[in-house]
């Protein structure tokens, strides 16, 4: 066995990370805003353009929570989640006492697939007499959500689109960045994502009202008076003023880390090019430019003569980190009883699928690795 572990992705600093938190002691900001904090914000709105505003969190989770408050969305209400995600795409829609509707995805991008995102907004309207509140969809490993098709469909219906682009920063569908696209955007910055500031994550909002308001919310809905004065219910999601010197720090290298991950996949996919029975996920066309956070494999069992798990299992024992996909919302106990559109098309991706490692801090030697790890196993 290897003695040096091959981790799937890591945090990746870019090495000035620690100037900008020097700095927020030297000047004692080390609260829940700052400097920073607005460098940070600022910096994250220009990278992702189309002049929007950036609200930075203390979490993914949190920036998905206050875009669903300020979409309305109530106890009661109804919100479409894509199935094919990790829980916390679909979490914060329960915190406000509302229900995920699930629904599939589609084989081209693995993300929402738009003919059972139109099923359900017309069966969940005849059932309960209103269109859900909201629509979830996820660029999955990087990869943009078909944002045409689905706008067209939130469009026709006037349900506002909350894009979980916590996967997806950098990622571009037709030039423009994931994460822009809806009413609001939602990216995370936690340990494993393309960029980190320890946790973290922000909302990215069409208006500086809407990002106001976003603070707003952040900081336990304070009223401007010169008492504490509450008229809605707050949070305390703001992002500390120390892990934005981390982020201001990774702002540096955010480009380089895309660019390493799509460098990775792109290697990935020639040195598993022609195995029978391994396909590496691929963008359907050049509309789709996915940061390849992660580099996916698909694995037919019939033509390889193994199972995903099985290479997992076999990287394992050879200290090589590999992931299953994300197991589908609707097929999560905890979301046994809520609605579901679809046909079985992520359950069969999850069932054949693998993450390979895909962190920017690979060497192009770890993956020639993992790769003959793989076909090591394919001989056996
Ligand atoms: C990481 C992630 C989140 C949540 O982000 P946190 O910063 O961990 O709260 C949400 N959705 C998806 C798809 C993610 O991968």
């Amino acid at each position: 066995m290897k003695e040096k572990r091959i981790y799937l992705s890591l945090a990746h600093m870019g090495g000035r990370e620690q100037e900008f938190i020097k700095e927020a002691f030297d000047t004692n900001w080390v609260v829940p805003l700052g400097p920073n904090v607005n460098a940070f914000e600022q910096e994250l709105a220009a990278y992702v353009g189309q002049d929007r505003h950036v609200v930075a969190l203390s979490a993914g989770t949190a920036a998905i929570h206050l875009g669903l408050v300020q979409l309305g969305v109530k106890a009661g209400d109804e919100v479409i989640c894509q199935s094919f995600t990790f829980a916390a795409s679909a979490n914060p829609v329960t915190y406000l006492g509302a229900t995920p509707v699930f629904v599939d995805s589609e084989k081209d991008t693995w993300n929402m697939a738009p003919e059972f995102l139109e099923k359900a907004i017309l069966d969940r309207k005849e059932k309960t007499g209103k269109f859900p509140k909201a629509i979830i969809p996820v660029h999955l490993y990087g990869m943009p959500a078909k944002l045409d098709e689905i706008r067209t469909i939130a469009q026709k219906y006037g349900i506002p689109l909350l894009e979980d682009a916590a996967e997806a920063l950098g990622s571009e569908y037709k030039g423009r960045k994931c994460g822009t696209f809806g009413e609001f955007g939602a990216l995370s910055f936690n340990g494993n994502k393309i960029i980190t500031t320890s946790g973290g994550g922000a909302l990215i909002c069409r208006t500086e009202e809407e990002a106001k308001q976003t603070m707003f919310y952040a900081t336990q809905a304070r009223e401007n008076r010169p008492y504490y004065h509450h008229e809605h219910v707050g949070y305390n999601y703001r992002m500390s003023n120390i892990c934005a010197g981390i982020g201001r720090g990774q702002m540096l290298v955010l480009q380089k880390h895309v660019e390493r991950r799509r460098a990775i996949h792109q290697l990935y996919t020639e040195l598993l090019e022609g195995i029978a029975g391994i396909e590496v996920k691929q963008a359907p066309h050049q509309d789709f430019n996915s940061n390849y956070w992660l580099t996916c494999i698909t694995v037919d069992p019939t033509l390889a003569g193994v199972t995903a798990d099985e290479i997992r299992i076999y990287l394992e024992q050879e200290n090589i980190e590999s992931r299953l996909l994300w197991k589908p919302m609707h097929l999560q106990p905890v979301f046994s009883e809520n609605p579901f559109y679809g046909d079985g098309t992520a359950e069969t991706i999850f069932n054949q699928g693998l993450c390979l490692p895909s962190g920017s801090m690979l060497e192009d030697k770890d993956i020639h690795m993992v790769v003959s790890k793989i076909k090591e196993k394919l001989k056996a």
